[in-house]
């Protein structure tokens, strides 16, 4: 998205002219500003306004709804699989290009652990942060209304496996959120829950610093959560978390969010692929050797020209990925124009990260900042950086009122059953699990 809202101003009058098209294939008609997940899924920020509409945005692309699942560059064609598609059972339509932007991001990097794929949940989409919230206060309505402290107990456990940004902002404000919640159960106390983070190295959140890292271990613990270094899920078949310190934890929550890979779609690519399997890129954001080819992001390999001698990729990061889709845009436009290339040149700055509302963890510049003041800058960095004014406005506008009243603390997971109400009424049979079996997968 940024990068074409670069090329969109930058080549305005050739758009103008019919001189240029931009083409942006994306399977949803929206971009997900990450950071903002675990704030959503707190119940802070609504969902739609952790999504920026790319239809408005770049309104003088070409937005195309749907999925590249190949790309041959020595034949500038690109095939998408598009809804469309679908129904008319072909294997994707053929796109032609001249310059090709390659940015599909990441995907969860999983492992052969029994009961994961079918048990377990990611953290980077907007559907799975709402699906999470409304899946944690489900479990406490269940533990609320059960007899069986079996069912109960399952109902209160939460593992988080991983502990970057994802699982320990995911785990601090859904905990938080949880905590919160209990004021209105008669009989469900912030003690009763469980919630456990499992990582398998020794500290956590790599990257706000060491000393960070371990400030935030002790604030989690403080908070009661059972934060486990040098440990490894080992199942959680039978809906029962098992770690390689022996440790067995019956639960029907376990977060998956112990790091990422390059998306599979590189790989059905002719472009060249690093040991990790991201595009091999130049500092000028170009794919080495496939001219006409650029990345960026978590699926680019870009050199981190700040690093010296160590010869380091730049991490992937929102950082990284933001100003190098800006250099990228450009670098577009300079090559169509035969001008010299821009390197891509940024130091990492620290980074914050919120830990539940009104605490947080920061380390900015080589500034290390705790609790509220690292929270305060959390939310200003990244108000800072949400794509678009109507955004940064709408998020600020629910921050405010959020100030103002009680926390939300309703599941509308029947949401994601739009018909089960209808079939019911129709005298069938509902096509899911009711939401509310403690048996059911929920
Ligand atoms: C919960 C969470 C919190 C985070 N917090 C921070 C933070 O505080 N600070 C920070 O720096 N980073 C953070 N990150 C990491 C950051 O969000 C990512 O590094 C960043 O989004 C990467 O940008 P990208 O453009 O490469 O990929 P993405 O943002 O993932 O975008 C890739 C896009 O490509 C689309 N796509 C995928 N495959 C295809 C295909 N085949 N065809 C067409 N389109 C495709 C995807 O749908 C997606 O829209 C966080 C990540 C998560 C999950």
């Amino acid at each position: 998205m940024y990068t074409a809202l670069r090329l969109q101003r930058r080549l305005k009058r050739e758009l103008g002219r019919g001189e240029a098209e931009i083409t942006v294939v994306t399977p949803d008609p929206y971009m997900t500003y990450q950071p903002f997940l675990p704030e959503a899924a707190a119940g802070a920020i609504s969902p739609r306004h952790v999504v920026v509409p790319l239809r408005r945005v770049l309104d003088r692309c070409r937005v195309v709804i749907g999925e590249a699942t190949a790309v041959d560059h020595a034949a500038r064609t690109a095939t998408v699989r598009t809804p469309a598609t679908e129904e008319e059972g072909t294997d994707g339509s053929r796109i032609e290009y001249d310059e090709l932007v390659l940015a599909p991001g990441s995907v969860a990097r999983t492992l052969p652990i029994p009961g994961l794929a079918d048990h377990a949940i990611g953290f980077k989409t907007v559907e799975e942060a709402i699906g999470l919230r409304n899946h944690v206060l489900e479990q406490m309505d269940i533990a609320s209304s059960t007899r069986d402290p079996a069912v109960r107990d399952a109902a209160l456990t939460f593992v988080f496996v991983g502990g970057g940004y994802a699982g320990v902002e995911a785990l601090g404000e859904l905990e938080d959120m949880a905590r919160y919640a209990t004021r209105y159960y008669h009989n469900v106390r912030p003690g009763d829950m469980k919630w456990i983070l499992v990582e398998a190295s020794d500290r956590i959140l790599p990257e706000v610093g060491e000393e960070m890292g371990r400030y935030t271990v002790t604030e989690l613990r403080r908070r009661n959560i059972d934060v486990r270094l040098e440990t490894r899920l080992d199942s959680c078949a039978d809906r029962v978390a098992v770690l390689s310190d022996g440790s067995r934890f019956p639960t029907r929550t376990v977060v998956w969010t112990a790091g990422v890979k390059p998306h599979p779609v590189l790989a059905a690519t002719d472009l060249p692929l690093n040991e990790r399997g991201r595009l091999r890129c130049t500092a000028e954001l170009a794919v080495a050797g496939a001219p006409h080819a650029w990345a960026a992001g978590d699926a680019a390999a870009v050199p981190d020209v700040t690093a010296g001698e160590e010869g380091r990729e730049c991490a992937p990061n929102a950082q990284h990925a933001l100003r190098q889709a800006r250099v990228l845009g450009d670098n577009v436009v300079h090559s169509l124009r035969g001008e010299p290339l821009e390197t891509y040149a940024h130091k990492y700055a620290g980074s914050v990260a919120s830990l539940g509302l009104h605490k947080g963890v920061a380390q900015v510049y080589g500034r290390k900042l705790k609790g509220y003041p690292a929270w305060l800058m959390h939310r200003t960095y990244h108000l800072s950086r949400v794509p678009t004014f109507n955004r940064k406005a709408r998020v600020a506008a629910e921050w405010t009122l959020a100030g103002l009243f009680k926390r939300e603390i309703v599941s509308l997971g029947s949401l994601e059953h739009p018909r089960a109400e209808f079939e019911l009424a129709a005298g069938g049979k509902p096509s899911h699990d009711p939401p509310h079996n403690p048996k059911g997968s929920s």
